[in-house]
């Protein structure tokens, strides 16, 4: 038997494919014999669905600086100097999401 819990539990590597095939069996099993947790598996979709179609979020300008701040911590040059943000910029290309 398979509980409510342990299906809702379970459904984000359900939903990603991420379940070793028995156990998915055991929540598809579940999934057609339980409303509740169908209509759960649905709105954990449809927030799914949201989600992924947010912009990726912008960090505002204090966060930009602390990062900025990081970077220079973390790739300060061996004469005891820093990069300024021209050199960061070469250093580290800006990578956006990728998808
Ligand atoms: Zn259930």
């Amino acid at each position: 038997m398979t509980g409510c819990e342990r299906v809702i539990a379970l459904l984000g590597d359900y939903v990603s494919g991420e379940l070793p095939a028995l156990v998915r069996a055991d929540v598809d099993q579940h999934l057609s014999t339980c409303p509740t947790c169908s209509a759960a598996l649905a709105e954990y979709r449809a927030v799914v669905r949201l989600a992924a179609s947010l912009p990726p979020p912008t960090p505002s300008p204090a966060a930009e600086a602390r990062i900025l701040a990081a970077l220079r911590a973390a790739t300060a040059l061996p004469d005891g100097g820093t990069m300024d943000e021209t050199q960061l910029e070469i250093a580290l290309p800006a990578s956006g999401p990728t998808g």
